[in-house]
């Protein structure tokens, strides 16, 4: 059998525009929701006489099932298309959405950027916030999902989606979005997921399915070194120690040596699995956990970044960024500490010089050796981890350079990693 291809998809936007419930919609239209989790409901529904379907329900009861069986994918959630094996990395409820979306986007292939139709609704603040880092970290393709159209006034308004998409393609373009698909839905009632919805007949698009379809078949960068960022370690009876990660780069084998770095543990694998299948070898885009003989739990953690022992990952004493200061109620000086979410890792780390700010239209130098940077501002700064951290040139490895930048709870810049020192 045929193997299809695997495509990583992240569910971004604005806090109740509907992310939930349109992974609901596309789990459930999968038959990806257990039968009797359907039942529960339908029986807890007419008790109640409750008349529509509510799929947040669906997915509250879905992910505490998913959360009590001990699974080494316990946050990905998978659907099958007749051209993709679609695996939804992102955790929509999540007290902590932006710092989950860092993580999650910085393995995605896709975002689905979901943005309510509902008057007062539309882009906003988060919509921006998801949307600019997505292209920041390195998502090239994205479908926009005009939700909650059975909510406009009236009921699935052509000029209210107009107005939406007016604000969307204002938003997009200037960060670099091109023919981006701007589909009308509504992940409550259905219309515009599967199929064309007699309740949108002015559409003459493709539906959410159709775009995902079309999406282009990731790069699969299998000629460059392993990489495989650690997210979680688990300890698996009879079989041992298992990391889980998804492979950005190269390829892993049974009996290849492996370290993890800054870890310094070195072994054999051993065994690899992915959505508890067996395998001999994973590729990039993989989520897979696999067992390295000698490697006790405790060895490991997230963050550490497995490669061969022929070509290891970069543990680097500090390196040179290009950032995009995108909120600071403040300014941002040398000595500066915020956390930097590098792949699975975060730590802590300190602006040691502001070399220069960049023009953004042209990327010339605007001023060298500035006193201080503000939202807004591009800039090139030197960063020193305050602990040993795998970070690798993004023009080497795209995943493994980008990077966020947390503090005071919010996402305070994005960037990549330019140059390095070992
Ligand atoms: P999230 O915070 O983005 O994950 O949003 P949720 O999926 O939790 O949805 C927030 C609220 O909007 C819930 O009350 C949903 O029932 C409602 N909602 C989501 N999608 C739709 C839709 O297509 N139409 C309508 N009318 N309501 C929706």
């Amino acid at each position: 059998m045929a193997e299809l291809p695997h495509m990583n998809l992240v569910i971004i936007g604005h806090v109740d525009h509907g992310k939930s419930t349109f992974v609901g919609r596309l789990l459930f239209e999968h038959g990806e929701i257990p039968q009797h989790i359907i039942d529960e409901y339908k029986k807890e529904s007419e008790e109640k006489g409750k008349a529509t379907f509510e799929f947040a329900w669906v997915m509250d009861r879905f992910k505490e099932e998913r959360e009590r069986g001990v699974t080494i994918d316990l946050t990905h959630r998978k659907f099958q298309t007749d051209k993709y094996y679609f695996t939804i990395i992102d955790a929509p409820g999540h007290r902590d959405f932006v710092k989950n979306m860092i993580t999650g986007t910085s393995q995605a292939d896709a975002a689905v950027l979901v943005v309510s139709a509902r008057e007062g609704d539309g882009v906003m603040a988060q919509t921006r916030e998801h949307a600019f880092l997505a292209r920041t970290l390195g998502v090239s393709q994205l479908i926009v999902a005009v939700n909650k159209m059975d909510a406009t006034q009236p009921a699935y308004s052509e000029k209210r989606y107009n107005e939406v998409k007016e604000q969307v393609t204002k938003l997009l373009t200037p960060i670099g979005f091109k023919d981006v698909p701007i589909i009308p839905m509504s992940g409550y009632k259905g219309d515009n997921i599967m199929k064309n919805s007699a309740n949108l007949s002015w559409w003459k698009g493709p539906t959410i399915m159709e775009a995902l379809n079309n999406l282009k078949v990731p790069a699969k960068p299998t000629d460059k070194p392993l990489r495989i960022p650690v997210e979680d370690v688990y300890s698996i009876t009879g079989i041992g120690t298992v990391p889980v990660g998804r492979v950005e780069t190269g390829v892993i084998k049974i009996n290849d040596k492996v370290i993890f770095l800054p870890a310094n543990k070195s072994g054999e694998v051993k065994s690899i699995e992915e959505h508890h299948t067996a395998m001999q070898s994973a590729e990039p885009g993989d989520n897979i956990g696999f067992n390295v003989r000698g490697i006790a739990k405790n060895d490991l953690k997230r963050g550490d970044v497995c490669g061969p022992v022929s070509a290891p990952p970069t543990v680097v004493k500090s390196f040179t960024a290009q950032i995009v200061v995108l909120q600071h109620p403040s300014v941002i000086a040398a000595g500066y500490k915020p956390v930097f979410h590098v792949h699975t890792a975060q730590i802590a780390c300190r602006f040691e010089e502001i070399i220069k700010t960049i023009n953004p239209k042209d990327g010339t130098t605007l001023k060298e050796k500035p006193d201080f940077i503000k939202a807004g501002d591009i800039a090139v700064v030197k960063v020193i981890p305050d602990k040993p951290l795998v970070i690798e040139k993004v023009s080497e490895f795209p995943q493994l350079g980008r990077f966020a930048i947390r503090d005071m709870g919010m996402t305070v810049a994005a960037g990549q990693c330019i140059d390095l020192e070992k």
